[in-house]
């Protein structure tokens, strides 16, 4: 089974107002020639490139991006509701996952409660670029709720888009939440990058912690042991690589690699020469089995 653990979809007219300009800057900071390919991303896109792919099952993520930057015409609540309905069309290939923003106070328990009962969301994510600290005490009765509706927690951790904020995306960020709320699994979107070896300790240290390897696309490009290094280091720390699942971001590297083309980017990984001299372990087939779906399988009890 392959699991994508980070996607996306955007409404038919999304992004215009200061999303346009978030998403306009973030396109031009990337490089992306074709900005369609960042932009357009429906839900019958994402399923095709998924059947092209082999991609069983994925974790659909909806963002709040409304307090920093919000849409005349999409609400937090609206792309909610997008994925709700992604996930009704598609129950067997969608696991749909609310962005909700925890300096809502009360309005972020009652949409997380929402999302979940009567959306069948499974998780909740984070965007602490929009500016928030997540292990902040204040935002610790959402986390509460989280834990008493069984769900998992995704949060965006490293890089971000020029206009948000990088110090809210510390990896560092989820160790007091993970010690403090065991029973909730936490995904570390991105790998925790540029800091990735913040990454390593936190999952290393605390087993309820994940980290994927979405974005990473725009590295394995231009610096392909980059990640092999990162996977390899995660295997000698951890004894496994039964921390890190595979994810693709869709559509935010879509011109770099097509999923189809990025699950062939894990296949095809090499063990480097500079990386078997440093004493780094090897990357087998079925580690990359592991990272493709094996791990997110288990992590998130999939069937
Ligand atoms: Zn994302």
């Amino acid at each position: 089974m392959i699991v994508d653990a980070h996607c996306h979809i955007w409404p038919e007219g999304m992004p215009e107002g200061s999303l346009l300009k978030l998403m306009d800057n973030t396109a031009e900071f990337a490089g992306f020639k074709n900005k369609e390919n960042f932009f357009k991303a429906s839900i019958e896109r994402l399923i095709a490139e998924k059947d092209a792919a082999g991609i069983d099952k994925t974790l659909l993520v909806s963002v709040d991006f409304e307090l920093a930057w919000p849409s005349a015409t999409h609400s937090a609540r609206d792309l909610n509701d997008l994925i709700g309905d992604a996930y009704k069309q598609y129950p067997d290939r969608i696991i749909p996952y609310a962005g909700i923003d925890p300096r809502r106070g009360v309005g972020a328990i009652a949409e997380l409660k929402r999302c979940v009962e009567e959306l069948g969301c499974r998780g909740m994510k984070l965007w602490p670029l929009s500016g928030f600290t997540p292990d902040d005490i204040e935002y610790y009765p959402l986390y509460e709720e989280a834990a008493r509706l069984g769900i998992n927690i995704i949060v965006h951790t490293g890089m971000g888009p020029p206009d948000s904020y990088l110090r809210y995306c510390r990896p560092v960020y989820v160790d007091k939440l993970a010690v403090d709320f065991r029973e909730i699994v936490f995904i570390m979107a991105h790998f925790g990058a540029p800091w990735a070896d913040e990454a390593l300790a936190v999952a290393g240290k605390n087993r309820n912690v994940y980290s994927d390897i979405s974005a990473w696309q725009h590295t394995h490009a231009v610096f392909p042991m980059g990640l092999y290094q990162t996977i390899s280091m995660a295997k000698l720390m951890h004894g496994s690589v039964q921390k890190v699942l595979f994810g693709t971001d869709f559509p935010c590297f879509a011109e770099l690699y097509s999923q189809k083309a990025w699950v062939q980017c894990i296949r095809d990984l090499e063990y480097p020469a500079p990386l078997q001299i440093m004493g780094l372990p090897e990357i087998t087939d079925q580690d990359k089995e592991m990272i493709l779906g094996g791990n997110a399988a288990a992590a998130l009890q999939l069937d």
